[in-house]
């Protein structure tokens, strides 16, 4: 019965696709009327129902699709990574993949954030705001209180404890407890010290490589069966983001900002990266080496990105449309696909990069050469440090911050320095422009499978 609903889900991949489509635009559209409705209620039941209709698009989006998904997370990136190690079974072959994926990694980061630096210098959307912009955002910074934690224990941590941070928390001192707690980098980490190990045993591994190999494709099963809620949930995650912010912030007085970002992602997204994939990829199973035709086959995973903000809550769908619709393989998916949604996140680091200089430029902060190369760097480890969940950038943004201020100010005491609250012109559209960059991360982790595809026969 199985192997029968399957073919039936693949062959319906076509209408998930429209049902998702249409999910995002009515959840724009329903969330624009909520949003309209807002100031206008004054009855205290329609009040009480605007309340109840957005209790419900969270339940529907965050508490069970969004939850369903991190559900698959941590035994799908345990269960990909080994039967990826051990299905590449060689021990120098496998470091050749890794190195080249870092490599990957990093290098495209770069690109993008040299994208958002080149953009955000030519058009200077911070150039528009003033006094009494920066004082009202400054105070409507002090309100968000969640963010505003978040943000100063970053800033605590600084960039070295940042970095830091993430090489402890590679190697787990409890493999159970880090699962547990849903962080999949040590999980990774695990996995591959376990694939390493398990092909050097001998004939005795053939016992694990079987059940290892049958727990993903159950996994897979699940995700099969969950992305069919995805229409519903990117309605409910869609509707409900909109109803909080509006679309009328696109021609607010940062909508300069918003363009600069979403053109850089657009750049990225549509020209850089289908461009290295058209260089360095192979032909897929069907011949084809389009770029745009694998862009086509990851559809559902770019916009399960957007509906959820979370390269990692995506990951499950990531993963099924390179494996299922695309043919990359389980070596390349199983390895470069979980860690690429933890650590490569090129939309992320391009975003920093512009956010940065653009409050740099509203306080009327000039930036030399030598400053826009250390955003370069540091926003490129400030996203590798970003976890794959929402808003995780704004708030590793704080370390890229710090390290102008205290840059700048290093050659010019006399110069004030951008306050964190600053981040305050920038939080209310952060959510808006999370959708895409999220997008972009995920897509940069795909044609990045894509290419190391290549070294995995
Ligand atoms: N939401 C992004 C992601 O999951 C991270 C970020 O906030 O930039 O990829």
């Amino acid at each position: 019965m199985w192997p029968k609903c399957d073919e039936v889900l693949m062959r319906s991949s076509w209408i998930l696709t429209i049902l998702i489509l249409i999910g995002l635009v009515l959840g724009t559209i329903v969330g624009q009327l909520l949003y309209d409705q807002e100031y206008s209620l004054t009855q205290p039941e329609s009040q009480h129902a605007h309340a109840t209709a957005l209790a419900v698009f969270t339940f529907l989006g965050n508490t069970v699709f969004m939850g369903l998904l991190k559900m698959l997370i941590i035994p799908l990136v345990a269960t990909s990574v080994v039967v990826g190690v051990t299905s590449v079974g060689d021990f120098r072959k496998l470091g050749r993949i890794g190195g080249w994926t870092l490599f990957y990694y990093i290098a495209t980061m770069l690109i993008a954030v040299t994208i958002g630096l080149v953009l955000v210098t030519t058009f200077q959307p911070g150039a528009k705001i003033d006094e009494q912009r920066r004082a009202e955002a400054e105070a409507s910074y002090a309100q968000d209180s969640d963010k505003v934690v978040a943000l100063e224990a970053k800033q605590a941590e600084g960039l070295m404890g940042a970095v830091r941070g993430l090489v402890s928390q590679i190697i787990p001192l409890n493999v159970v407890a880090a699962a547990a707690k849903g962080q999949p980098l040590p999980i990774i980490f695990f996995s591959i010290f376990f694939g390493v190990v398990v092909t050097m045993i001998g004939p005795r591994n053939r016992i694990i490589i079987d059940f290892f190999g049958a727990v993903f494709e159950v996994l897979m099963k699940m995700v099969h069966a969950v992305i069919w809620l995805a229409p519903v949930g990117v309605f409910a995650l869609l509707a409900w983001t909109v109803a909080r912010i509006g679309l009328t912030v696109f021609a607010s007085a940062i909508s300069t900002y918003m363009f600069v970002v979403l053109l850089g992602l657009a750049i990225h997204g549509l020209v850089v990266l289908p461009l290295i994939l058209k260089l360095f990829a192979r032909p897929g199973p069907d011949g084809s080496n389009s770029p745009y035709r694998f862009m086509h086959q990851m559809r559902q995973a770019i916009m399960t990105a957007i509906g959820t903000d979370s390269s990692s809550a995506t990951l499950p769908v990531t993963m099924e449309c390179a494996t299922e619709l695309n043919g990359v393989s389980k070596q390349s998916a199983g390895f470069v696909l979980p860690l690429g949604s933890t650590i490569n996140m090129d939309g992320t680091a391009l975003y920093e990069s512009v956010a940065v200089v653009f409050l740099a430029q509203a306080y009327g902060m000039e930036l030399g050469l030598a400053t826009l190369v250390l955003i370069a760097i540091t926003a490129t480890l400030a996203a590798v440090g970003a976890a794959g969940i929402p808003s995780a950038g704004l708030v590793t943004m704080v370390i890229v911050l710090d390290a102008v201020n205290s840059n700048v100010i290093a050659n010019d005491p006399a110069v004030s320095p951008i306050p964190v609250a600053a981040i305050g012109l920038i939080i209310g559209v952060d959510r808006i422009l999370d959708m895409f960059r999220t997008a972009a991360n995920v897509w940069g982790d795909a044609v990045g499978a894509k290419i190391m595809d290549r070294f995995c026969d």
